[in-house]
Protein backbone atom coordinates (compact mmCIF):
# COMPACT_ATOMS: atom_id res chain seq x y z
CA UNK A 1 0.00 0.00 0.00
CA UNK A 2 1.27 3.38 -0.90
CA UNK A 3 1.91 6.57 1.72
CA UNK A 4 1.47 9.87 0.86
CA UNK A 5 4.11 11.79 2.34
CA UNK A 6 2.97 15.54 3.35
CA UNK A 7 6.26 17.78 3.12
CA UNK A 8 7.32 21.62 2.78
CA UNK A 9 9.61 22.72 0.75
CA UNK A 10 10.59 26.60 1.80
CA UNK A 11 12.30 27.14 -1.59
CA UNK A 12 9.37 25.75 -3.74
CA UNK A 13 6.66 27.08 -1.46
CA UNK A 14 8.38 30.98 -2.34
CA UNK A 15 8.52 30.51 -5.63
CA UNK A 16 4.86 30.73 -5.87
CA UNK A 17 4.40 33.07 -3.72
CA UNK A 18 7.02 35.44 -5.92
CA UNK A 19 5.26 34.50 -8.69
CA UNK A 20 1.42 35.24 -7.30
CA UNK A 21 2.93 37.93 -4.99
CA UNK A 22 1.62 35.83 -1.99
CA UNK A 23 2.52 35.74 1.50
CA UNK A 24 4.56 32.61 2.76
CA UNK A 25 2.53 30.95 5.19
CA UNK A 26 5.03 28.41 6.47
CA UNK A 27 4.70 27.93 10.17
CA UNK A 28 0.65 27.50 9.67
CA UNK A 29 1.55 25.17 6.55
CA UNK A 30 3.90 22.97 9.19
CA UNK A 31 1.08 23.05 11.48
CA UNK A 32 -1.20 21.55 8.83
CA UNK A 33 1.17 18.84 7.94
CA UNK A 34 0.97 18.04 11.68
CA UNK A 35 -2.77 17.74 10.80
CA UNK A 36 -2.33 15.80 8.87
CA UNK A 37 0.34 13.19 9.87
CA UNK A 38 -2.64 12.69 12.53
CA UNK A 39 -4.66 11.10 10.15
CA UNK A 40 -2.75 8.79 8.71
CA UNK A 41 -5.28 6.14 8.94
CA UNK A 42 -7.58 7.92 6.95
CA UNK A 43 -5.47 9.45 3.79
CA UNK A 44 -5.00 5.16 3.41
CA UNK A 45 -8.84 4.72 4.00
CA UNK A 46 -8.94 6.98 0.68
CA UNK A 47 -5.87 5.43 -1.31
CA UNK A 48 -7.63 1.87 -0.78
CA UNK A 49 -11.20 3.58 -1.96
CA UNK A 50 -9.22 4.80 -5.03
CA UNK A 51 -8.00 1.46 -5.78
CA UNK A 52 -11.35 -0.29 -4.63
CA UNK A 53 -13.25 2.15 -7.14
CA UNK A 54 -10.93 2.66 -10.28
CA UNK A 55 -9.79 -1.28 -10.12
CA UNK A 56 -5.60 0.46 -10.35
CA UNK A 57 -3.33 0.40 -7.90
CA UNK A 58 -0.78 2.81 -6.79
CA UNK A 59 2.71 1.85 -7.79
CA UNK A 60 4.94 4.44 -5.75
CA UNK A 61 4.68 6.02 -2.77
CA UNK A 62 3.63 9.88 -3.27
CA UNK A 63 5.36 12.93 -2.34
CA UNK A 64 2.29 15.74 -1.53
CA UNK A 65 3.76 19.50 -1.56
CA UNK A 66 1.47 21.92 0.58
CA UNK A 67 2.21 25.22 -0.46
CA UNK A 68 0.63 28.70 0.57
CA UNK A 69 -0.63 29.31 -2.91
CA UNK A 70 -0.97 27.83 -6.39
CA UNK A 71 -2.51 29.18 -9.42
CA UNK A 72 -5.39 26.61 -9.49
CA UNK A 73 -5.97 24.87 -5.66
CA UNK A 74 -3.33 22.20 -6.81
CA UNK A 75 -2.10 19.85 -9.50
CA UNK A 76 -0.53 16.22 -9.60
CA UNK A 77 2.76 15.93 -10.59
CA UNK A 78 4.32 17.05 -8.44
CA UNK A 79 1.40 16.45 -5.99
CA UNK A 80 1.30 20.05 -5.09
CA UNK A 81 -2.23 21.52 -2.58
CA UNK A 82 -2.43 24.65 -1.78
CA UNK A 83 -3.42 25.26 2.05
CA UNK A 84 -7.02 25.29 2.78
CA UNK A 85 -9.51 23.89 5.51
CA UNK A 86 -9.54 20.32 6.06
CA UNK A 87 -12.25 19.54 4.20
CA UNK A 88 -11.80 21.44 1.10
CA UNK A 89 -8.02 19.98 1.35
CA UNK A 90 -8.81 16.43 1.13
CA UNK A 91 -11.62 17.45 -1.64
CA UNK A 92 -8.79 18.47 -4.07
CA UNK A 93 -6.53 15.23 -2.40
CA UNK A 94 -9.03 12.78 -3.88
CA UNK A 95 -9.13 14.65 -7.25
CA UNK A 96 -5.56 14.73 -7.41
CA UNK A 97 -4.80 11.36 -6.16
CA UNK A 98 -7.19 9.94 -8.92
CA UNK A 99 -4.90 12.07 -11.24
CA UNK A 100 -1.48 10.31 -9.71
CA UNK A 101 -2.81 6.91 -9.55
CA UNK A 102 -3.97 7.17 -13.85
CA UNK A 103 -0.45 8.66 -14.32
CA UNK A 104 0.88 5.68 -12.38
CA UNK A 105 -1.33 3.39 -14.65
CA UNK A 106 -0.61 5.31 -17.79
CA UNK A 107 -0.56 1.87 -20.32
CA UNK A 108 -3.30 0.53 -18.72
CA UNK A 109 -5.83 3.87 -19.11
CA UNK A 110 -4.81 3.44 -22.71
CA UNK A 111 -7.62 1.69 -24.03
CA UNK A 112 -10.15 3.75 -21.71
CA UNK A 113 -8.28 7.32 -23.25
CA UNK A 114 -8.77 6.24 -26.58
CA UNK A 115 -12.47 5.15 -26.49
CA UNK A 116 -13.01 8.92 -24.45
CA UNK A 117 -11.45 9.77 -27.15
CA UNK A 118 -13.08 8.53 -29.73
CA UNK A 119 -16.84 9.53 -28.22
CA UNK A 120 -16.37 12.54 -27.06
CA UNK A 121 -14.83 15.54 -29.29
CA UNK A 122 -13.69 17.44 -26.27
CA UNK A 123 -10.44 18.46 -25.31
CA UNK A 124 -7.63 16.46 -23.57
CA UNK A 125 -8.73 18.24 -20.30
CA UNK A 126 -12.01 17.82 -20.19
CA UNK A 127 -11.88 14.01 -21.01
CA UNK A 128 -9.17 13.38 -18.75
CA UNK A 129 -11.58 15.36 -16.16
CA UNK A 130 -14.65 12.76 -17.26
CA UNK A 131 -12.58 9.88 -16.00
CA UNK A 132 -11.55 11.87 -12.85
CA UNK A 133 -14.86 12.74 -11.91
CA UNK A 134 -16.37 9.66 -12.38
CA UNK A 135 -13.96 8.19 -10.08
CA UNK A 136 -14.18 11.17 -8.05
CA UNK A 137 -17.98 10.50 -7.27
CA UNK A 138 -17.34 6.88 -6.22
CA UNK A 139 -14.59 7.58 -4.30
CA UNK A 140 -15.95 10.03 -1.80
CA UNK A 141 -19.42 8.30 -1.62
CA UNK A 142 -17.55 5.12 -0.40
CA UNK A 143 -16.06 6.88 2.19
CA UNK A 144 -18.63 9.39 3.25
CA UNK A 145 -17.09 12.10 2.30
CA UNK A 146 -18.53 15.56 2.11
CA UNK A 147 -17.46 18.85 0.32
CA UNK A 148 -18.70 21.82 2.41
CA UNK A 149 -17.30 25.01 0.61
CA UNK A 150 -20.03 26.74 -1.42
CA UNK A 151 -18.41 25.65 -4.86
CA UNK A 152 -20.24 28.39 -6.26
CA UNK A 153 -18.91 31.42 -4.06
CA UNK A 154 -15.37 29.91 -3.97
CA UNK A 155 -15.42 30.18 -7.93
CA UNK A 156 -16.98 33.22 -8.28
CA UNK A 157 -14.29 34.79 -5.75
CA UNK A 158 -11.29 33.27 -7.49
CA UNK A 159 -12.58 33.32 -11.22
CA UNK A 160 -12.02 37.27 -11.66
CA UNK A 161 -8.85 36.89 -10.20
CA UNK A 162 -6.81 33.84 -11.66
CA UNK A 163 -9.08 30.89 -13.39
CA UNK A 164 -8.98 30.83 -16.86
CA UNK A 165 -12.48 30.63 -18.27
CA UNK A 166 -11.64 27.97 -20.68
CA UNK A 167 -10.45 26.28 -18.30
CA UNK A 168 -13.96 26.62 -15.79
CA UNK A 169 -15.78 25.60 -18.58
CA UNK A 170 -14.00 22.50 -19.69
CA UNK A 171 -14.36 21.37 -15.70
CA UNK A 172 -17.97 21.98 -16.26
CA UNK A 173 -18.67 19.83 -19.32
CA UNK A 174 -16.64 17.07 -17.58
CA UNK A 175 -18.69 17.22 -14.62
CA UNK A 176 -21.75 17.40 -16.42
CA UNK A 177 -20.77 14.51 -18.47
CA UNK A 178 -19.42 12.37 -15.46
CA UNK A 179 -22.90 13.25 -13.90
CA UNK A 180 -25.11 11.30 -16.66
CA UNK A 181 -22.32 8.24 -16.92
CA UNK A 182 -21.39 8.13 -12.92
CA UNK A 183 -25.29 6.48 -11.67
CA UNK A 184 -24.28 3.48 -14.90
CA UNK A 185 -21.13 2.35 -13.76
CA UNK A 186 -20.74 0.04 -10.46
CA UNK A 187 -19.39 1.63 -7.41
CA UNK A 188 -16.12 -0.45 -7.55
CA UNK A 189 -13.67 -1.40 -10.57
CA UNK A 190 -15.04 1.07 -12.79
CA UNK A 191 -12.53 1.20 -15.56
CA UNK A 192 -13.31 -1.89 -17.05
CA UNK A 193 -16.88 -1.12 -16.65
CA UNK A 194 -16.65 2.29 -18.02
CA UNK A 195 -14.58 0.78 -21.48
CA UNK A 196 -17.27 -1.29 -21.59
CA UNK A 197 -20.05 1.55 -21.23
CA UNK A 198 -18.16 3.15 -24.29
CA UNK A 199 -17.61 0.78 -26.47
CA UNK A 200 -21.43 -0.12 -26.86
CA UNK A 201 -22.89 2.85 -27.93
ZN1 LIG B 1 -7.80 17.59 -12.34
Amino acid sequence: MLKVYFVYSHPYDRTFCELLNTKQKEKEIRRFINSLNKKKKYISRICKAIEKATGLKFRKDVRCYVVSDTLWKGFSDPLTIRLANMNEFINVLIHELIHVISVQNKNRMKILNKLIERRFNLPLHTRVHIWVNIADMKVKRAIGFKNFIKKKKVLKKNLKKRYKADLIKSYKIAREIAKKIEPQLPENNILKRFEMFLKKK
